[in-house]
């Protein structure tokens, strides 16, 4: 008989889990939302899968889409002064979350995987994981639902470093060449621009990183879907004039009335795994790894280490699991944590100067740009050039 797997949370982990693993073992994926309610809330995140995520997404052949924008380039901006455009290895795609988790969870039900809808309690944790040879905690960021212990060396903040303020626009013209585009405004935030993919087309996704109190964290209050467009115009004309500068004034527009959010997030990292009663019990995802996203990481740390909790499981199909396994996994997982981590971290900071060096060098040098755009898409290199100040 195939081993029991139980997955908690049909998010970017989840979901790529119950993929990689349905073909060798028993999955269940347990998710407290249907597909179809999905699709109607608000959006999560600006979720932007960079090139080895994609990668990994074409390994366990989970549902891709040709339609999204691709995004090849990061463009970089020091306040108003643009100083280069990096080129990504591969293209990066930004899909709406809403649409690629109720695309993958009807699919995998097609497929014969079986979809259980239950908000998992603390309470029912235990009985749960009787059922099971491994339960997977992928509950994202309102997770964990088990104490797994704090990393303290990798968690250095008691608070949000940063408010998450974020929209999905009709009316702005994206940058060319098509690319993510990233303003700097040293000591007050950052503004992402981000093309992207949603149920009702094309979307410019405007993506505000603003320093608590300061001159950005100007949407406290804002609750309807109007004042936020029109905050956001207004913090446009303020403080973005070049992506005002393309905004059509006819057309500028949330694309839905949940296409905004406000967050903020107290980043926290966990060893991710313990166990209960006999069942090993494994984190996977925010649950477990959660940072602020200025480095928009989020989702393609969540890919790297489902793929990684994949591997070790693979390694261990045949003999009992146990906390060995969850040993090989932390093994396996730890050094990218710490590296995509401590760059995460050190950018919610104010920039080392060597770094404000390299981005002022990469404006007359094409390959320090693409080495700067190559940092999204492989965090160690990222780590060396902040930490060992190595490019
Ligand atoms: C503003 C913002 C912008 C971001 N931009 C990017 C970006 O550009 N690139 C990037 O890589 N990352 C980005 N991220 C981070 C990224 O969205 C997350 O890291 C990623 O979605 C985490 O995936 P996950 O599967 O762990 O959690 P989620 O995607 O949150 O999924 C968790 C799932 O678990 C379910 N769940 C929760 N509790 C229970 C329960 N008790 N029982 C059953 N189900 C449950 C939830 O309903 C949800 O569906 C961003 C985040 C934010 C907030």
């Amino acid at each position: 008989m195939n081993k029991r797997i139980g997955i908690i949370g049909s998010g970017t982990a989840g979901l790529q889990l119950a993929y990689s693993l349905k073909n060798d073992f028993d999955v269940t994926l347990l998710h407290y939302e249907e597909a179809d309610d999905i699709r109607r809330e608000k959006i999560r995140s600006t979720q932007v899968h960079f090139r080895p995520t994609r990668d990994r997404e074409h390994r366990f052949h989970m549902p891709e889409t040709d339609a999204a924008p691709s995004i090849k380039t990061i463009h970089f901006n020091m306040g108003q002064q643009k100083l280069f455009v990096g080129r990504l290895t591969g293209a990066a795609t930004s899909v709406d979350q809403r649409m690629a988790y109720s695309n993958a969870m009807d699919d995998l039900a097609e497929q014969g995987v079986s979809l259980r809808k239950a908000r998992v309690s603390r309470n029912e944790i235990k009985d749960l994981a009787e059922s099971y040879d491994l339960l997977i905690d992928a509950t994202g960021k309102s997770g964990p639902l088990l104490p797994f212990p704090v990393e303290a060396g990798l968690t250095p903040f008691d608070a949000p470093q940063r408010k998450c303020i974020v929209g999905y626009f009709t009316g702005v013209a994206p940058v060319e060449p098509v690319g993510i585009s990233i303003t700097v405004l040293p000591g007050v935030g950052e503004m992402f621009e981000i093309p992207a993919l949603t149920e009702q087309g094309a979307v410019t996704i405007l993506f505000i990183e603003a320093l608590p109190e300061g001159m950005l964290d100007a949407f406290k209050g804002v609750r309807s879907a109007q004042e936020f467009e029109e905050r956001m115009k207004s913090m446009l004309q303020e403080n973005f004039p070049a992506i005002y500068g393309r905004v059509d004034p006819d057309h500028f527009a949330l694309v839905d009335e949940a296409a905004f959010l406000q967050t903020a997030i107290t980043p926290v990292i966990r060893r991710p795994y313990l166990m209960l009663n006999g069942t090993l019990v494994l984190g996977c995802g925010d649950s477990v790894f959660l940072a602020d996203p200025i480095t928009g990481q989020g989702c393609n740390t969540a890919s790297y280490c489902a793929e990684q909790l994949y591997e070790s499981l693979m390694a261990h199909k045949e003999s009992p699991w146990d906390e060995e396994v969850g040993i090989d996994y932390w093994k396996r997982t730890r050094p990218y944590l710490a590296a995509v981590t401590e760059w995460t971290n050190a950018m919610t900071g104010p920039m080392p100067e060597h770094i404000v060096q390299m981005l002022m060098q990469a404006a007359t040098d094409q390959q320090i740009a693409d080495k700067v755009a190559h940092w999204f898409e492989k965090p160690s290199k990222a780590h060396e050039a902040f930490f060992q100040q190595t490019y």
